[in-house]
């Protein structure tokens, strides 16, 4: 990992390994991990372009979904990964995530000749403004840039106009970071406002009602300043795996009680990341000229240690069996 602050000094570089040799960071292009988890399922088990507008408890325990195209299922189970604006979190009565004071504009740099860069991860640092980017393949480079602002804005579908703004909020700032921008397909180029949701004990309704679940973004939206949002998406699928396995085989559990104990041992730990990410992103999104000058001259340079600032991503499970 290299940091540079945006007149392209390095302030540090890490390698991983030597920092703690537990750490590593995969760059995984989103398609790839889609394409990657459906493969492995029956070819006419995923239904694309069902969109949910309804859901309804029916007098029969089942769950009744009713679909933008008109059609209708009753589910016995419903596991809900719909994303940060889950209908499914908010018919459980969850309240909508909060916007956080910054947004961020994202990329995949196309070199169609093979990219050029090692195989780490570079940040810049700049006075609330931040960038990143770090191959992904031997031909995609990811980038993004994410900035403070007041308000989420409007919804921007005009990609030239979007490039036009990432462009201005970097103008002047290394060149192999404006290179790929450049190098980015219209059609990738996205502006997403930041929003988390806390999940207070108490306060907040329960990741399950009867037989169905929450999963990922729909039931914790976090930030992405330790990303860790889809890695989180990622473990639940794992233990909500395990849970339901065990209720399945034995009479012991039921579905209902297999979904309260995947929350609670789930929400250990995506609670405090959702709020550390919110933290961190705070302080890395400061723009006052002293709080810079020490991050950029004191704490990157000679404070900040690898090994225990990414011990969050340490998840440990027991693989899944497949009979
Ligand atoms: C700028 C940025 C950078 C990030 N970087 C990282 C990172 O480095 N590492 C990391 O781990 N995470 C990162 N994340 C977070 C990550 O993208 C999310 O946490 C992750 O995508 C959540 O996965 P999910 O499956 O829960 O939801 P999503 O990926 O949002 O998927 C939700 C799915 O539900 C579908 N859907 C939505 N509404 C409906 C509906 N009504 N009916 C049916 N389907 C519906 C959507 O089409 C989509 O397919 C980042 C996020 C942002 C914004």
């Amino acid at each position: 990992m290299v940091i540079k602050s945006e007149d392209g000094n390095e302030m540090r570089s890490f390698n991983f390994k030597d920092e703690d040799e537990s750490q590593e960071v995969r760059a995984v292009e989103r398609r790839i991990l889609l394409e990657t988890l459906a493969n492995q399922l029956p070819s006419d088990s995923v239904s694309f372009s069902s969109r949910l507008v309804n859901i309804q408890r029916e007098e029969n325990g089942e769950t009744k979904l009713q679909l933008q195209d008109g059609s209708e299922l009753s589910a016995k189970v419903v596991i809900a990964c719909d994303g940060i604006g889950s209908p499914v979190a908010k018919w459980m009565g969850f309240p909508e995530p909060k916007y956080v004071g910054h947004c961020a504009f994202r990329g995949l740099g196309y070199f169609p000749e093979g990219q050029p860069f090692n195989p780490r991860v570079n940040y810049i640092y700049g006075k609330g403004i931040r960038a990143a980017y770090v191959p992904v393949s031997s031909t995609k480079v990811y980038w993004f840039v994410c900035f403070n602002s007041s308000s989420p804005g409007p919804k921007i579908t005009d990609t030239s106009l979007l490039r036009q703004q990432t462009n201005e909020l970097v103008r002047n700032w290394p060149a192999d970071l404006l290179n790929i921008i450049d190098l980015t397909p219209d059609d990738t180029i996205i502006r997403t406002p930041l929003v988390d949701r806390w999940l207070w004990p108490v306060a907040s309704p329960p990741a399950s009602t009867g037989k169905v679940v929450l999963v990922g973004d729909a039931w914790h939206p976090m930030t992405p300043n330790l990303g860790q949002g889809a890695c989180c998406a990622l473990e639940d699928a794992v233990v909500l795996a395990k849970k339901l396995a065990e209720a399945v085989k034995s009479e012991a559990m039921s579905i209902e009680e297999a979904f309260r104990s995947y929350q609670d041992e789930r929400w250990g730990r995506v609670f405090p990341l959702t709020i550390r990410a919110n933290v961190v992103g705070t302080l890395l999104q400061w723009d006052d000229p002293l709080w810079c000058f020490v991050r950029n001259n004191i704490v990157i340079p000679k404070l900040v240690s690898l090994g225990p600032v990414l011990e969050h991503t340490n998840f440990e499970f027991e693989p899944l069996l497949t009979n």
